[in-house]
């Protein structure tokens, strides 16, 4: 290809204008009647509709018990609370990943102990795991990042050897596959989000999963209280009928309506997705600079919906060029992409500084026994830190048309042989790159 880089005035990689590769999610006749059925009958705040999904996604799971919630903050809030976390505990989560999957446990008076990931994966590094625990630790918190399945055999393994319990926060990963089972059925607990952007979309909304009658009440009893009749557990029993938590956490029913046919749909988007993906990646193998953020193909892992679809970069292959430079010249090429992935959490003043609570000490310490500072400042997780000159959002296409796809492939691969070109003006990686969510990604 010896065309001239879009970025300096030459022909776009990308002529062919997008339609709906890209459109997420997918509004369908079937939705809106759905939505439009719940709302004329006057049902917004029932829970028939929530209790008819829950069924469905208890099904699809094979799981005992699937609990619908307002939010996924929401669903992995009682799912904390489900598995006891309580005052002065810990949960061990990875520092790269959207806040919710930790945020929370201050309001249960708990904290966050942060582990580094791994730079293929971006999932939680195992290796960085064990060290880690405390007499005070609880809970392990398992992120399938960006689609990736977290390596689930060795923290279970080492859930186990310390009596902790795994929560999965299956956000990004709705339909992935560890070793042939679902994620979300791995763990004692998950939790995922299904808003609008999720590859699961239906709204606003989240969902817990468990096969434990004690998790799933305990959730219960947290945050809807107008399930009372359906405690069983005497301790719970005596207690039920006011919130817990003071939280009333139920899914919206519109939400409901839309997720119910959002699931009968999920399976085939999924595979329409997956096969976009899988051959945008398979046009870039052997391609300098770039390496396809996805399990090998004989794992058993799968991608599920490729939430936020992430391409691992390599600058050292392409002169040092950053990915800032490289998203430059993509962008002018007609790719929809961007540096970096989530920030890391452990360097933001909430779990440094901020005094939630008012208790006189940063939240994230004060209620650790005097004098334990488990505070991570910088320079503690440097895989973590490093990521986002190393990470860039790749085009997410919905739909598996080949020509398509090779015209961004195309574009990928132009930018990487003139490489050199864009050195000379290469303003270097933003000191302070990343997000703190990953909505702009479409
Ligand atoms: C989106 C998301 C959540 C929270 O879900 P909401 O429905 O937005 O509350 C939790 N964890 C991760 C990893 C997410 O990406």
């Amino acid at each position: 290809m010896t065309d001239q880089l879009a970025l300096f005035g030459g022909p776009k990689a990308v002529q062919s204008a997008p339609g709906d590769l890209f459109k997420w999610p997918i509004i369908t006749p079937e939705i809106e009647e759905a939505v439009l059925t719940v709302l004329r009958s006057g049902a917004m705040s029932g829970v028939d509709v929530t209790m008819q999904f829950e069924a469905e996604y208890a099904a699809w799971h094979g799981m005992s018990y699937a609990l619908a919630h307002n939010t996924g903050t929401a669903a992995l809030h009682a799912a904390m609370f489900g598995v006891g976390i309580g005052h002065g505990d810990e949960i061990i989560c990875p520092s790269v990943t959207y806040w919710a999957s930790c945020a929370q446990v201050y309001s249960l008076g708990g904290t966050v102990v942060f582990a580094d990931i791994d730079p293929d994966t971006l999932c939680i590094d195992p290796d960085d795991i064990e060290h880690r625990i405390t007499p005070r630790t609880k809970v392990l918190m398992a992120v399938h990042y960006t689609g990736y399945p977290a390596d689930m055999d060795r923290i279970m393994a080492i859930a186990d050897r310390h009596g902790l319990a795994v929560i999965e926060d299956v956000s990004h990963a709705h339909g992935g596959r560890y070793k042939g089972r679902l994620v979300g059925t791995i763990g004692h607990v998950s939790g995922a989000s299904i808003m609008s952007g999720k590859s699961l979309a239906a709204g606003e909304g989240g969902m817990l999963l468990t096969n434990d009658r004690r998790i799933y009440e305990r959730a219960l009893v947290f945050g809807h209280y107008e399930r009372a009749n359906k405690i069983t557990l005497d301790d719970l029993a005596a207690g039920a009928g006011l919130p817990w938590g003071g939280y009333k956490y139920r899914m919206h029913q519109l939400t409901s309506a839309m997720a119910r046919v959002q699931l009968r749909n999920y399976p085939g988007q999924m595979e329409e997705i997956d096969g976009a993906m899988n051959c945008f990646w398979d046009m870039l193998a052997g391609m300098p600079g770039v390496r396809a953020h996805r399990p090998p193909a004989d794992s058993g892992l799968t991608m599920g919906g490729w939430y936020a679809a992430t391409g691992l970069y390599r600058p050292e292959e392409l002169g040092g060029l950053s990915v800032r430079r490289f998203c430059q010249a993509l962008a002018a090429e007609g790719v929809p992409c961007g540096p970096g992935c989530n920030k890391a959490l452990h360097l933001h003043p909430l779990f440094n500084t901020v005094d939630v609570y008012g208790q006189g000490k940063p939240t994230r310490i004060a209620n650790l026994p005097e004098g334990v500072d488990i505070r991570q400042p910088a320079g503690s997780l440097p895989v973590a830190e490093g990521i986002q000159e190393r990470v860039f959002f790749a085009p997410w296409f919905k739909h598996c048309r080949t020509s398509a796809i090779e015209e961004y492939a195309d574009a990928f691969r132009k930018v990487a042989e003139h490489y050199e070109e864009l050195l000379p003006g290469d303003p270097g990686n933003a000191t302070d790159g990343g997000e703190w969510g990953l909505s702009r990604r479409r």
